[in-house]
């Protein structure tokens, strides 16, 4: 059987270097041999671990969350939407936390949108319950009602693609074949329309079409139908944002993302001052980005760690706050529309 590797091999030779967002597309995305089509990723046995795995604290502050901007708003019918759930624990431990509020589950229908037939069937074990409808991609999205659409970690594995500036020239980074047939970098002329900004001479910036695509769709579905798009991810809000952040990680550790193909995750940072660009231009009001440790504090998570009076969700807890660990890092930020969710407006 083919590898993945010898897949991505036989492309080059055919079509020549390819752009570093082909690469991740393939390595992340191959509908047989992609590596979130063929693993679950997350947790101990896997390569990484993201904050719902680490506490059920944080699947229940997003639900408190979202349930207090649905309170104030009225409880209408609304469509509660996760983009790429991995386990689904979040939404267990959100709904979980919302279920003693009148009305919460009865008015919400719930949408997941996942491309991993192995995350699908994690999810499908856990969540059976609420009777989820599977999505594809964002398009089938239900267009009657609100949208509350959560995204933790979803961005940073859509694929990016990385411009510099060198020698006064821009040019664009590819992955292609060196003289022994491995897998290297090269260059190639950039198209100038990649250009977001102006660079100086040795910088480099990322860009990502289809992040820009995803949040400029859904930004367009809530201001038409209202409701909140909450993104959570590691990444930065500035105007400079810029950098070489594209990253594998593998069994809990960084490693060359040209080495173990398809079973290393790939990712990079997220722009966060293009997205919030993106949804204002779509008439979104936006909250944030501000410090997932600033989010998750400014909804009471200490007090509802002191209730549990548990040493596991204690140290859990510090893991999410703790600006050594994922509390500066990572970013919080919503779009919104007709709804107001209490992610404190000071900017990251
Ligand atoms: N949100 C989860 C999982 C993060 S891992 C958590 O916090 O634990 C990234 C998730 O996005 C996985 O579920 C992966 O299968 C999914 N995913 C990656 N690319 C996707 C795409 N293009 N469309 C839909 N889901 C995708």
């Amino acid at each position: 059987m083919d590898t993945l590797e010898s897949v991505i091999k036989a492309h080059i030779r055919t079509y020549g270097p390819m752009t570093i967002e082909t690469f991740m597309g393939i390595v992340l995305g191959h509908p047989k041999l992609g590596y979130y089509i063929t693993r679950d990723p997350l947790g101990v046995g896997g390569d990484f671990t993201t904050a719902p795995e680490i506490s059920q604290l944080f699947g229940e502050m997003i639900g408190l969350c979202l349930a207090d901007a649905w309170l104030r708003a009225g409880c209408p019918p609304f469509h509660l939407v996760e983009l790429g759930p991995g386990r689904g624990t979040l939404m267990a431990d959100l709904l979980r936390g919302t279920k003693n509020i009148a009305g919460f589950h009865e008015k919400m229908r719930l949408h997941l949108v996942e491309t991993s037939p192995a995350l699908r069937a994690k999810q499908e074990a856990l969540l059976e319950g609420y009777k989820p409808t599977w999505h594809s991609d964002d398009n089938t999205l239900p267009e009657d009602a609100p949208l509350f659409i959560i995204a933790n970690e979803f961005f940073d594995a859509l694929p990016i693609r990385q411009i510099a500036m060198l020698n006064h020239k821009a040019v664009e980074r590819t992955v292609g074949l060196d003289e022994n047939g491995a897998l290297t970098y090269g260059l190639t002329d950039a198209p100038p329309s990649l250009l977001s900004r102006r660079l100086d001479d040795g910088e480099i910036i990322e860009v990502s079409p289809l992040r820009e695509a995803v949040m400029e769709k859904l930004s367009r579905r809530i201001t038409t139908q209202g409701g909140i798009f909450l993104i959570i991810d590691y990444g930065e809000d500035s105007p400079k944002f810029g950098g070489d952040t594209f990253q594998a990680v593998h069994k809990h550790g960084y490693c060359n993302p040209l080495e173990h193909i398809g079973h290393a995750d790939l990712t990079s940072h997220v722009d966060f001052y293009r997205l919030r660009s993106i949804a204002r231009q779509y008439g979104c009001d936006t909250q944030g980005a501000v410090t997932q440790a600033a989010f998750l504090e400014g909804l009471g998570i200490r007090a509802r760690a002191a209730m549990l009076q548990d040493d596991q969700i204690d140290s859990g807890l510090e893991r999410l706050v703790d600006p050594r660990s994922m509390g500066v890092l990572f970013k919080v930020m919503a779009a919104s529309f007709g709804f107001s969710p209490a992610v404190p407006d000071n900017h990251a």
